[in-house]
């Protein structure tokens, strides 16, 4: 339980989430139509005429997008359902031109699942916290009315009318903004993982609606409201913060909390009423007459399973398993791209813990600077590796490694190049290393007192002084042991 309270008047509240995820499935054409799906096309040139509702068009289910939805229940060791339907939801609005939203109410193709979320300590998420899905179903997506365009009229886009979503309903578990957060973060993860979804909350491919209500510890569920359409995870933990501190507000005024639609503003951080819910009565649901239901066969879903990659929790564990730290392997695994180009850097040979510290923090520290992602990254895992190898097999030390990466990243040359021209290669010979500690020994005798007299701490300005004098190519451990047995 998270330790996440509301402060009022009349004591401490607890707050409840649930989220409802719209996924748009991956896929080059949309879920009843052979209409291409690309983002930022021209307005209404992706619009075939079933997308149109012309009269007498019927649609096909495109299964593909079946197929990636099956994919994501499984990642969430959801319950596939082989048998689901199609149902009608009704309404009126210009961006529908078909006048009801094919939808999946009675029999969704995925029901419960389970999502973990990481653990951190500072946000108040305790250890292996499960968020429960209650299921996950497919339908049509709308299209955009834009009323910006125009002083007195508002246009209508249909190239989005009919591309395919995945509803992704979560279980009202979460009972904080962070936790809220981390499960958005956990699931966009898995999504791209998967492939279904590109998980692209700035382009509108995965957007929220966020259930919230309040209560005191030991009281039943209190009336929600839910904003819809939240497209950034910020803004989804500030729609939270700033609903439950208005529902505390107007209950401790002696009010009661309206189940109704609401909308979050981003410029303000604040939500306002949009309308009063509708309940599922209200659309006249009905099973669409134009569909089959759909029946997967046992080869379909086995395939699904069989196409699946490593998940972000199983990759975590293997990391963990080969000794990574629990941070590194947290933030290799939470991008797929960081953790597919960091197997490929295991794969080409490198050793997997000190490869780990060089991606999470000179790789990382490096790209960070550029400004360019793990996917445009300037050397590749198989240079990386050359590289960590030369440090492995005692070639250079792990400063210079520094110093042959920065140039790797200005020149392009390769690793072991740039350490045979400008003869980087590391001194492991004793006799010279143990010449120069002789002079740094002698040019500071009175450290050297110091040092026997129990201040211990000078043994690192030593070495510093030797590595110097060697221009930081001397083998660091070579000389520590050599310096232990000259100060005696
Ligand atoms: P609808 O589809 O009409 O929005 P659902 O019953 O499917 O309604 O619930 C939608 C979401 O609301 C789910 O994510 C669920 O977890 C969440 N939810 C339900 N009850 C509450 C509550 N009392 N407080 C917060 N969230 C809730
Ligand atoms: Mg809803």
């Amino acid at each position: 339980m998270s330790d996440y309270r509301i402060k009022g008047e009349t004591g401490e509240w607890e707050v409840v989430i649930g989220l409802e995820v719209h996924a748009q499935v991956t896929s080059n054409a949309k879920l009843f139509s052979g209409a291409a799906t690309a983002f930022g096309a021209e307005p209404n040139t992706q619009v075939s005429l079933v997308d149109a509702a012309m009269p007498g068009m019927l649609p096909t289910p495109n299964m593909e997008c079946i197929r990636q939805a099956v994919r994501t229940g499984m990642a969430i060791n959801a319950q596939i359902n082989k048998y689901s339907r199609f149902d009608r939801k009704n309404y009126f609005y210009a961006d529908l031109p078909q006048g009801y939203q094919i939808s999946q109410l009675y029999h969704p193709i995925v029901g419960e699942g389970t999502l973990e979320i990481e653990a951190d300590e500072k946000a108040g998420i305790a250890a292996n916290k499960v968020i429960g899905v209650e299921r996950i179903h497919v339908e049509q997506d709308a299209g955009k009315l834009m009323h910006d365009q125009h002083p007195t009229m508002s246009y209508v886009d249909l190239n989005r009318s009919g591309v395919a979503l995945m509803e992704i309903v979560s279980r009202p578990d979460m009972a904080s903004p962070a936790e809220a957060g981390a499960y958005l973060r956990k699931l966009r993860a898995i999504l791209r993982y998967v492939g279904s979804c590109d998980g692209n909350m700035e382009e509108g491919s995965m957007r929220a609606d966020v259930n919230v209500s309040v209560r005191k510890a030991g009281d039943p569920l209190g009336t929600r409201t839910e904003t819809k359409n939240v497209n950034s995870v910020r803004f989804v933990m500030q729609a939270i913060e700033h609903e439950a501190h208005r529902q505390v507000e107007v209950l401790e005024a002696g009010g009661k909390v309206d189940q109704e639609t609401r909308l979050f503003n981003p410029d303000t951080g604040t939500t306002r009423t949009m309308r009063s819910k509708e309940d599922a009565h209200d659309y006249r649901y009905f099973p669409d007459p134009d569909l089959l239901p759909l029946n997967l066969s046992d080869e379909f879903v086995a395939a699904c399973r069989d196409s699946l990659p490593e998940l972000p929790d199983a990759k975590r564990d293997r990391y963990l398993g080969l000794g990574i730290s629990a941070y590194n392997a947290a933030v290799l695994t939470a991008e797929v791209e960081s953790a597919r180009w960091f197997d490929a850097l295991l794969d080409a040979g490198a050793k997997p813990v000190a490869a780990a510290n060089w991606v999470a923090s000179e790789l990382f520290g490096a790209l960070n600077r550029l400004g360019r992602d793990i996917s445009d990254s300037p050397v590749s895992p198989a240079e990386a590796a050359e590289l960590l190898g030369l440090v492995a097999d005692g070639t250079i030390s792990g400063s210079i490694a520094k110093q042959v990466f920065e140039i790797m990243l200005e020149t392009g040359d390769g690793a072991a190049k740039i350490v045979d021209e400008k003869g980087l290669k590391q001194n492991s010979d004793t006799g010279a290393i143990e010449a120069e500690i002789a002079k740094v020994l002698a040019a500071n005798a009175d450290k050297v007192e110091q040092y026997k007299g129990g201040k211990e701490a000078l043994f690192g300005f030593f070495v510093g002084q030797t590595m110097k004098a060697m221009q930081g190519k001397a083998n660091p451990q070579v000389v520590n042991e050599l310096l232990k047995k000259a100060l005696g």
